[in-house]
């Protein structure tokens, strides 16, 4: 079962990836309004083991600290993510009012895989997308074909590589390394904007083509 929470000026999205029959599950991308987060948790009785950070963007990880805090599950990362994490100049946050700084529980690297003991069908495997940011990673799970890829790609656009550790060539040979060589028809939902499928943006994504 798949939720989504919209949250923050910004619009991010809060993704809940929760087993249906247990109601456990992972946390993914809580990015702001801790309050909004926690109160959907208590309603739908989701019992969250895991925090799952995308990349160290401000937007994706404003409200981790806080649920981290009230229901004492392990926030994660990728290892290049602890400078986001840290820095504030780095995260973003140092532009947007208040500087975030925080640690992570654990550092993960491409390949790694993230259980959810009730339901091994839900394992997410990390993989590392770098680009928008160094520490840009997707979380994928192959049985239910669904990859939360943060802000590496969006429907019809790509994430921005203005920002620091962030590099457009690497982004855009992250993507057709990493996310278009996974099943045409696996369902990316991205930290902004609608989701789309590695098949329709293969197809569509101006940002590549055919041709090239
Ligand atoms: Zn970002």
């Amino acid at each position: 079962m798949i939720k989504v929470l919209t949250v923050g000026m910004i619009q991010e999205h809060a993704y809940f990836f929760i087993d249906a029959t247990t109601k456990h599950g992972f946390l993914i991308d809580p990015g702001d309004e801790p309050l909004k987060i926690l109160a959907q948790i208590e309603k739908e009785g989701f019992v969250i083991k895991k925090i799952l950070l995308t990349h160290g963007h401000y937007d994706h990880i404003g409200a981790a600290e806080a649920i981290r805090e009230k229901l004492g599950c392990p926030i994660i990362i990728h290892e290049e993510g602890r400078q986001y994490l840290e820095d504030p100049s780095w995260n973003l946050s140092g532009n947007h009012g208040r500087g975030i700084t925080l640690h992570a529980d654990e550092y993960v690297q491409h390949g790694d895989q993230i259980a959810l003991e009730s339901n091994p069908a839900m394992t997410l495997k990390v993989i590392h997308a770098p680009g928008h940011t160094s520490d840009g990673v997707a979380y994928y799970c192959e049985e239910e074909q669904v990859a939360f890829v943060g802000d590496i790609i969006f429907n019809g656009a790509i994430g921005r590589s203005d920002k620091p550790g962030g590099n457009m060539n690497r982004l855009l040979s992250s993507i057709r390394a990493q996310i278009f060589t996974l099943p045409d028809e696996t369902l990316l939902l991205p930290g902004h904007g609608d989701s789309t499928t590695v098949k329709k943006e293969k197809m569509t994504n101006p940002f590549f083509n055919l041709y090239e």
